[in-house]
């Protein structure tokens, strides 16, 4: 801002520059008037003065550039130099005002000094030539101008040059001319002068009469200034110096003509006048003394101005770039104010725009919650109802393979039974997948002990194992010794996943599953889990790849089952648990998945458990099962694969009937479908418990079991198995539960 105020003042002073120009020519006139007076009393032999008016002029000049008066300044101060017989800077001084001269086109200057620096150059022998000419061209310019005055000046100096120098008839040629234009008001030492010379050079053609004519009237004009008071010093000593010359002219003259005695008499008035110039000449050097150091300090003073000049002139410099610095920056920022301007009115259109499809965006938002919520109902849904049935094809598939005489007869029933399970297992990643996708799985906290976790799910997978005569090595660390609490049934995904693949891509081989204790707290095991197999391994380039979804390695010798989808479900899960798999595999050598996590330690349950593994080899014996379904292809199913093992049971097609039931009958165990019309199994569960506390009551339901477990586990049922089961899982899990009851 500073900057800025800066800058328009100096516009300001720029437009006041016009009307300072107008007034420069007054300073211009003051200038003349103050040289003018300079000259003349320059010509007055009055130095002191002259240098005081010089001085007064030359700031204003070197500052108005004005070369016409720095030429008349110059001048003077060179006349200066020359009085005080320093005639180097003396001749510098007239050049420089000799430039300044021709730059003003003043003739009458350039004549003066032509006349001046001839003045220096005649008085030394190696110059004195190029003098003659300097004397010759002021002569010259002089007649140019019409200027008397200027034109004797050179005339007389030439004379005297060569009435020195003996070449009379060379002076005549100067003297003559200017005897012509001498007039009344020539000065009296130009009369002095010229009639001195005249006489000079008359004595020496011997007329006699006419020299001593002009010798007279050279006396008489010197005499009568020796006595003027308005002359200074210097002139009356140079006057009393013309009277010598005269009276010296006179005496030779007389000795000419061989008249001694006055000859000596004219002579010691030449003497007489010598002396006296020289009383003045004393006076004069005492004051020379303090005009050289005038003239000192004035040259102090020139180059001091010249300095100033230089930096202001640099100032100016600095100004004009400034302002021009001033300038752009305005441009600039209009520049940019037009353009933030522009720019405003089009945010504001673009935001009424975004403002507009944000709107939109978060109505499409909104549908495709709606729509997700919408898909994963679906997929729920679907799922369950594609379970049932499914529960029903495996099933009796199962049990006619395990007649001997029927599968003879059938052999597509093996093609039926792993399509059935494809089915089933596609069905389950999807809504797997679905629900973790949507959010809606949560970690749960139930407490589990980790090695009859292991072995059922091993024992679950054992169809695989037989098939593939793959060797499972278990190993639990032993710094776990009491049950887990963390969700059970993620981690049972996880692993059936990961065991299965490699039960399934190893041959004649071995799994080792290992649980090792990476910190044992007080409260918690930080565990890491390994499942290892040396079957045909994974190649580099696909070790990452393998975790999308439907990724599957293509062998082209081998076949195998699988949807592509357990190791995408594998990695969501441990990323729920806020960990990662990681993987290492040797083509050919076989695969090793590792994951770490962190579980709660239960050590009230930790009895219990043992107590359950232990129990867990009680055989069958004749338990009554109480089978609530309303399907009657399930009822029929679950009832042929539990009267093969040996248990009896009854069917109730709904909740009220398996009410009825309990109160009358004698039951071991309830199997509970959920999903039942008129009472579902939830309901007749809460019934159930108010007047039968003890009684084992499994849900068996196609519902997916993070969805129906604590459900189930809050009205009082035992245990969740989900339709279609395996086999070996569905009797250990009602074994597990009749002994808890039998032992209890
Ligand atoms: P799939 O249902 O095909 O097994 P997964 O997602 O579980 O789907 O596995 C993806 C692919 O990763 C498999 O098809 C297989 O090519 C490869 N794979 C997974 N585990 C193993 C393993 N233990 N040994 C060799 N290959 C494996």
């Amino acid at each position: 801002m500073k900057n800025f105020i800066q800058h328009i003042t100096l516009l300001f002073l720029i437009g006041f520059t016009a009307v300072v120009q107008s007034q420069s020519s007054l300073i211009s006139d003051s200038i003349q008037s103050y040289i003018a007076k300079a000259e003349k009393l320059q010509e007055e032999y009055k130095y002191e003065e002259s240098l005081e008016m010089a001085q007064a002029a030359l700031k204003t000049a070197q500052y108005n550039n004005d070369d016409k008066s720095l030429g008349y300044i110059y001048n003077i101060i060179a006349k200066n130099y020359e009085i005080n017989e320093d005639d180097h800077k003396a001749r510098s001084n007239y050049w420089r005002a000799l430039v300044h001269a021709k730059n003003s086109k003043s003739k009458t200057l350039e004549t003066d000094l032509y006349n001046n620096l001839a003045q220096v150059y005649t008085k030394h022998n190696l110059t004195r030539v190029k003098g003659v000419d300097y004397y010759k061209k002021s002569y010259k310019y002089a007649i140019k101008l019409g200027d008397t005055a200027r034109m004797i000046r050179p005339l007389l100096n030439l004379g005297e040059y060569y009435i020195s120098r003996n070449d009379f008839d060379s002076a005549y040629e100067y003297l003559a001319p200017a005897r012509k234009l001498i007039h009344e008001e020539s000065s009296n030492l130009v009369k002095a002068k010229l009639n001195g010379l005249l006489g000079k050079y008359f004595l020496n053609i011997r007329r006699y009469i006419v020299a001593e004519e002009y010798i007279d009237q050279s006396i008489s004009y010197s005499l009568g200034e020796t006595k003027n008071k308005n002359n200074n010093d210097e002139l009356i000593s140079t006057y009393y110096e013309e009277l010598a010359a005269a009276y010296e002219t006179k005496s030779e003259l007389y000795r000419k003509q061989l008249d001694y005695q006055k000859a000596y008499s004219f002579q010691k008035k030449q003497f007489q006048n010598i002396l006296k110039a020289k009383d003045y000449k004393k006076l004069i050097e005492l004051q020379r003394v303090n005009i050289k150091y005038e003239v000192d300090q004035y040259e102090e003073k020139i180059k001091k101005v010249e300095s100033e000049k230089k930096e202001s002139q640099s100032e100016v410099q600095k100004w004009r770039i400034s302002i021009i610095l001033g300038i752009i920056l305005i441009l600039i920022s209009l520049a940019f104010l037009i353009s933030s301007y522009k720019n405003n009115i089009q945010k504001k259109r673009l935001n009424g725009d975004l403002i507009e499809k944000n709107k939109e965006l978060i109505g499409a938002k909104e549908t495709a919650e709606q729509l997700s919520t919408l898909k994963s109902q679906f997929i729920s849904t679907v799922s369950h109802e594609l379970r049932t049935p499914l529960y029903g094809v495996i099933g009796l598939t199962s049990l006619l393979m395990e007649n001997p005489e029927v599968k003879k007869k059938n052999e597509y029933l093996e093609s039926l039974k792993f399509s059935g399970d494809y089915l089933l297992a596609l069905i389950n990643d999807v809504l797997q997948l679905s629900k973790i996708e949507t959010n809606e799985v949560k970690l749960e906290k139930v407490s589990f002990d980790i090695r009859s976790l292991l072995e059922g799910i091993v024992n679950s997978l054992h169809t695989k194992q037989k098939s593939n005569k793959n060797t499972v090595h278990i190993d639990v660390d032993e710094k776990i010794n009491t049950t887990l609490i963390g969700d059970s049934v993620r981690l049972s995904q996880i692993l059936i996943n990961l065991i299965g693949n490699a039960l399934k891509f190893t041959k004649n081989g071995n799994i080792w599953i290992t649980v090792k204790c990476l910190k044992n707290k007080t409260d918690s095991y930080h565990l890491r889990f390994i499942v290892k197999d040396d079957g045909i391994g994974i190649p580099k380039n696909k070790q990452q790849t393998i975790f999308d979804n439907f990724a599957q390695v293509k062998n082209e010798n081998q076949e195998y089952e699988g949807t592509g989808l357990g190791l995408a479900i594998v990695k969501k899960l441990i990323h729920l648990h806020n960990s990662e798999i990681n993987i290492k595999s040797l083509e050919g050598k076989g695969s090793e998945f590792y994951f770490d996590l962190t579980y709660e330690k239960a050590v009230k349950e930790q009895e219990i458990s043992l107590q359950t593994r232990e129990n867990l080899s009680i055989g069958t014996s004749n338990f009554n099962v109480l089978i609530v379904d309303d399907n009657k292809i399930n009822q029929i199913v679950t009832q042929n694969i539990l009267k093969k093992k040996g248990y009896t049971c009854d069917i109730a097609s709904n909740g009220m009937d398996s009410i009825d039931m309990l109160k009358n009958g004698k039951f071991d165990l309830v199997l509970m479908d959920i999903n039942m019309p008129e009472m579902n199994g939830l309901e007749a569960t809460k019934v159930i418990r108010t007047f039968n506390t003890h009684i084992p009551i499994i849900a068996l339901t196609a519902v997916e079991e993070g969805e129906i477990r604590n459900q189930a586990l809050s009205v009082g049922m035992n245990d969740v198995i989900i339709k279609p089961y395996d086999t070996q899982q569905f009797f250990q899990t009602i074994m597990r539960n009749i002994s808890k009851v039998k032992m209890a």
